[in-house]
């Protein structure tokens, strides 16, 4: 069994390196020229792979959202034919749903767009997103995590147009990359998840830019700590621990 962690921030996946131990390797020769770092390791006999976004080539920062996470998708599926793919990173939680700083919510049910709108049957539907997670029920009983629906959009901030979609689907975790890589996910015929640590609170009196940066250090800890045990209950589940 082959596991694909898909992250777009170096400060989120620098702590899950160091705690899997994994090390980087050299992008094949075919995509040279993009931004991408991988990383490889094992748990157990389980081979695991990750790929970062990078930094953009103008601004010098960590790649976010959807687009760069779509080619991190396709790299690592492409490279590595992963049977599970895990999109790991941060996300704003919502109070009233019972999200707090630090939390950590395993993906469940689908996963959804709330910033694509587009009013012709049938495009509708394709625009939301839905992709369907993956079981992993007794994992994730196993450790006791929180289960969540994630939502995904390509801006920081909460539109009235965009909270409406979110509400409508019960989201705890708004975040801008999981229904980019599970699309990619699906086309590879490979599961998907997403697992996602609680940075900011959307209805919370904080905007989330000033909440992000306070508690980005807690909430990849966090992150690392649970994708750890997370990746680790995979194996055993497996037999390959
Ligand atoms: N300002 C930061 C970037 C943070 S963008 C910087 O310059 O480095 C937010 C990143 O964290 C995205 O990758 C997204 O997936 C996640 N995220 C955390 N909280 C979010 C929220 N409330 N809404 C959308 N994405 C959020």
């Amino acid at each position: 069994m082959r596991v694909l962690v898909v992250m777009a921030m170096h400060a989120e996946a620098e702590p899950v390196v160091r705690e899997l131990g994994l090390a980087p390797v050299s992008t094949p020769p075919w995509a040279a020229h993009v931004p991408m770092k991988l990383y490889q390791g094992r748990v157990g006999s389980m081979e695991l792979d990750l790929v970062v976004n990078g930094v953009d080539k103008q601004s010098g920062l960590d790649l976010i959202g959807t687009q760069a996470a779509t080619a991190s998708a396709m790299l690592g599926c492409e490279a590595f034919k992963p049977d599970l793919v895990v999109s790991a990173g941060t996300c704003g939680g919502f109070a009233k749903r019972g999200g707090e700083i630090g939390k950590v919510y395993l993906a469940e049910d689908r996963v959804w767009y709330h910033d694509r709108r587009v009013p012709i049957p049938g495009f509708d539907a394709m625009a939301r997103g839905g992709y369907m997670v993956a079981n992993l029920d007794n994992v994730a009983e196993t450790l006791g995590l929180a289960r969540g629906v994630v939502t995904t959009g390509d801006s920081l901030d909460l539109s009235a147009e965009d909270s409406e979609r979110i509400e409508a689907v019960g989201a705890h975790a708004k975040e801008m990359e999981a229904a980019a890589v599970a699309w990619v996910a699906g086309l590879f015929g490979a599961g998907f998840t997403a697992l996602k640590s609680v940075t900011d609170i959307v209805d919370g009196p904080h905007p989330p830019e000033e909440e992000f940066f306070e508690n980005l250090k807690h909430a990849t800890e966090q992150l690392a700590k649970e994708l750890v045990r997370l990746v680790h209950a995979i194996a055993e589940d497996a037999g390959l621990a």
